[in-house]
C-alpha cells in the first residue's frame, strides 16, 4: 500500500519538513516559569506560594497506605473525593470536577468549551498559566489591564467583549498582585455579561482572604449558572506536591468538563491525601490562619519601612519595581531569598517560614531603590 502514498510524497518532497513540526502558535508559547529551585546554598523558597508547613502526619500516613494499591487504577471519577468537597460546599457531586491541578482542571475546561476564533478574556497582569492554557485550547487571548491599584478593571472588562467572546477569567485574589475582587463589584459585572460566557472564578487563594466585602463564589454559583470555581490543594491544604484541583459548576456543565478530562488523571495518592485534608481542615485552616497573622505582620513592616504594597488577601504580596525588578532579584538571591521576578515589571514575594519573612523585611529595609 505504498504506492500512492509514495508517489504522492515525491512530488512534494522538496517542500516537507525532515522532522516533526510543532503547531506555529505553540512553538512560540511563552514557557511557564517554575517557582525557582535551590542551588545547594540555604534558600528560602518564597516563589512558588507554597504551604510551607510540613504535610499533617494523618495525612502522610493515608499517602503511605494509598500507595500500597498503586499497581492499580485509581478510583476514575474520584468518587469519594468529589463527594467529600460537594458535602463540604453544600453542593451536589455532579457538580464537581477534579483534575492533576487546578490549571489542568482549567485546560479541560477550556477544551470543552473554546475552538479556535472564540476569545478568553482575563486581566492583565494574571496568572502566569492563563495565556498558556487559552493559546493550547486554540482560542484567542484578550487581556485587560489591571487598575493602578493591581485590581482587575472590570468595567473595561464588561466594555471589551464581543460576540467572539466564550469565557471570561476572574482571580480572586489576584496572582500575583493580591487584592481579592469585590461582591458588590463581581455581581455589577456578572449582570452586564450575556449569561452565554463562561466566567471562571479563580479561587486559589480563598482560604486566605479575610476581607468581608470579598467575592463569595459559592453564593454566585447559585445566582449565576454560567459561573465556574477553580480551586485547589495545592496552596492552603498544602498538597502541591500531589497535584489535584476541582472545578465546581452546574452540572451540565461539569459534565462536559469530565468528558474531556484526561482519564484518571487525579491520582490515587492525591485523591485519598485531599480527602483526608478535608477530613482535617479545622487544622489545615488554623495553619492558614497564621499564615494571614504573619501576612499582616509582614505588610505592616513592609509599609513601614515605605513602600507601597497592594493590599493583599492571599499568602503572598507584589512590589511594582518596574525596571528594578532583575536588579531586586538579584540582590533577594544573594540575600537567600528566592523570589518570583517579572521582568519590567514587578517582584511576587510568598509568605513563608518567620525566619524567612524576617528576611523579607531586612532586605526591603536595605534595598536601595
Ligand atoms: C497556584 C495557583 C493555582 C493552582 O494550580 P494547581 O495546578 O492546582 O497547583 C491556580 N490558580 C492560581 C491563580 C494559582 O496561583
Amino acid at each position: 500500500m505504498l504506492g500512492p502514498m509514495a508517489s504522492g510524497k515525491k512530488n512534494g518532497e522538496a517542500k516537507q519538513p525532515k522532522a516533526p513540526t510543532l503547531r506555529a502558535d505553540i512553538a512560540s508559547l511563552p514557557r511557564y516559569v517554575p517557582g525557582a529551585r535551590g542551588d545547594g546554598r540555604q534558600l528560602w523558597k518564597l516563589s512558588s506560594n507554597e504551604n510551607p508547613a510540613a504535610p499533617l502526619p494523618g495525612v502522610l500516613a493515608a499517602v503511605a497506605d494509598a500507595a500500597a494499591d498503586v499497581n492499580r487504577y485509581p478510583d476514575m471519577y474520584a468518587v469519594e473525593l468529589t463527594e467529600t468537597i460537594a458535602r463540604k460546599l453544600g453542593v451536589a457531586p455532579d457538580q464537581v470536577v477534579s483534575a492533576n491541578g487546578s490549571v489542568a482542571v482549567l485546560g479541560h475546561v477550556l477544551s470543552a468549551f473554546c475552538q479556535p476564533g472564540d476569545e478568553v478574556m482575563y486581566p492583565w497582569r494574571s496568572f502566569e498559566a492563563y495565556p498558556i492554557a487559552v493559546q493550547v485550547s486554540g482560542a484567542t487571548s484578550v487581556t485587560v489591564p489591571l487598575t493602578a491599584e493591581a485590581r482587575h478593571d472590570l468595567p473595561a472588562m464588561a466594555a471589551a467583549v464581543t460576540d467572539r467572546t466564550k469565557v471570561v477569567i476572574l482571580c480572586s485574589p489576584n496572582n500575583p498582585t493580591g487584592p481579592a475582587l469585590r461582591d458588590d463589584d463581581v455581581r455589577a459585572f456578572l449582570n452586564a455579561l450575556p449569561s452565554r460566557v463562561l466566567v471562571i472564578l479563580d479561587e486559589a487563594y480563598v482560604e486566605y482572604v479575610r476581607d468581608p466585602d470579598a467575592v463569595d463564589g459559592l453564593a454566585l454559583l447559585r445566582d449565576f449558572e454560567n459561573v465556574m470555581l477553580l480551586r485547589t490543594f495545592s496552596k492552603a491544604y498544602g498538597l502541591a506536591g500531589l497535584r489535584v484541583g476541582y472545578a465546581v459548576g452546574e452540572a451540565g456543565l461539569i459534565a462536559g468538563v469530565r468528558a474531556v478530562s484526561t482519564p484518571f488523571g487525579t491520582n490515587a495518592l492525591a485523591q485519598r491525601a485531599a480527602v483526608e485534608s478535608l477530613r482535617r481542615e479545622k487544622v489545615l485552616l488554623d495553619r492558614v490562619s497564621e499564615t494571614v497573622t504573619e501576612r499582616d505582620r509582614v505588610l505592616a513592616a513592609v509599609r513601614r519601612t515605605g513602600w507601597d504594597v497592594p493590599r493583599t488577601e492571599a499568602n503572598f504580596f507584589w512590589l511594582a519595581l518596574g525596571a528594578e525588578t532583575d536588579a531586586f532579584v538579584r540582590t533577594a538571591n544573594a540575600a537567600g531569598l528566592l523570589v518570583r521576578g517579572f521582568s519590567g515589571e514587578g517582584v511576587r514575594i510568598s509568605i513563608g517560614e518567620r525566619e524567612a519573612n524576617d528576611a523579607v523585611i531586612e532586605l526591603l529595609r536595605s534595598f536601595k531603590r
